[in-house]
């Protein structure tokens, strides 16, 4: 027996010499990464109450008194719009502000559930616990602390505001008129209870559909301070899972959310470099 253990030990120890440790730098030099976020401009996709949407005015273009170039501009954006996060605090008081989020919660395996098929071209769809369910039989229980994804294939209408939220009206009024699939609140409430996630993702305006009127699934998700991603740009580039998350928003001090560069990275093949 000593004898047996003793050859165990020599062959882990040869197979130990003979695997190349490989540093991070390498390894992520064999994948790709993804951009998910949309660019801000005056394109950009508000709720149709925001009085004004992103703005980029010029301070300075030119050149300087001293003969250099120099360009400076500020912006101003409302909180929740184009590609951005959600603080939990944005439905939940007392929940983590966006400058309150810990990086950890930023950071995570992608799971990307692809329900395009079931939602074709009805706006109103609700995605369900079926659609989950679903997706775990061909793939597999969701991970713990996965930042879970939904693509429902509306992003291909951004920044089309009438086909991507259901109408191109401003105002109060025009909240009616939304039209865009997301998660159904019984479908939040059984994730809550049964799976453990670091954020939720959505490629298109809301967390909650259009037609919402409670934002069941929003006042669900961030009660458990669980982080929200919304307009998520070009998710038909994510593998239904392995891809590796950094989702990083501007750190407004007591923010309910704010402008998300969220960025992928796809692992490749080992030995290839992209
Ligand atoms: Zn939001």
């Amino acid at each position: 027996m000593k004898k047996l253990i003793a050859i165990a030990l020599l062959v882990a120890a040869g197979c130990n010499q003979t695997s190349k440790k490989i540093s991070l730098p390498e390894l992520l030099a064999t994948g790709k990464w993804v951009d998910l976020s949309y660019d801000f401009s005056e394109k950009t996709l508000y709720w149709p109450n925001n009085p004004t949407g992103f703005k980029l005015d010029t301070q300075f273009n030119g050149v300087t008194p001293a003969g250099f170039y120099y360009a400076s501009n500020s912006f101003f954006t409302p909180e929740h719009g184009g590609t951005h996060l959600d603080a939990p605090v944005h439905f939940a008081k007392g929940k983590w502000s966006i400058d309150q989020v810990p990086l950890q919660q930023l950071l995570g395996e992608a799971i990307v559930i692809d329900v395009s098929g079931k939602v074709s071209n009805n706006a109103d769809y609700l995605i369900t616990v079926a659609d989950v369910e679903a997706w775990e039989k061909q793939n597999g229980k969701i991970p713990a602390n996965a930042i879970l994804l939904f693509k429902t294939g509306w992003g291909k209408y951004y920044p089309d505001a009438k086909k991507y939220l259901g109408t191109a009206e401003k105002g109060a009024a025009a909240v009616a008129n939304l039209h865009f699939p997301s998660v159904h609140p019984d479908l939040a409430a059984w994730l809550i209870k049964n799976r453990k996630i670091k954020a939720l993702g959505v490629d298109t305006a809301s967390v909650d559909y259009g037609q919402s009127k409670d934002f069941k699934t929003h006042q669900l998700l961030y009660a458990e301070n669980i982080i929200g991603f919304e307009n998520i740009a070009s998710l038909d580039q994510l593998p239904a899972k392995g891809a590796f998350i950094i989702a990083l928003p501007m750190k407004i001090r007591d923010g309910t959310g704010g402008p998300l560069r969220i960025i992928a990275w796809v692992p490749g093949t080992i030995g290839e470099k992209n």
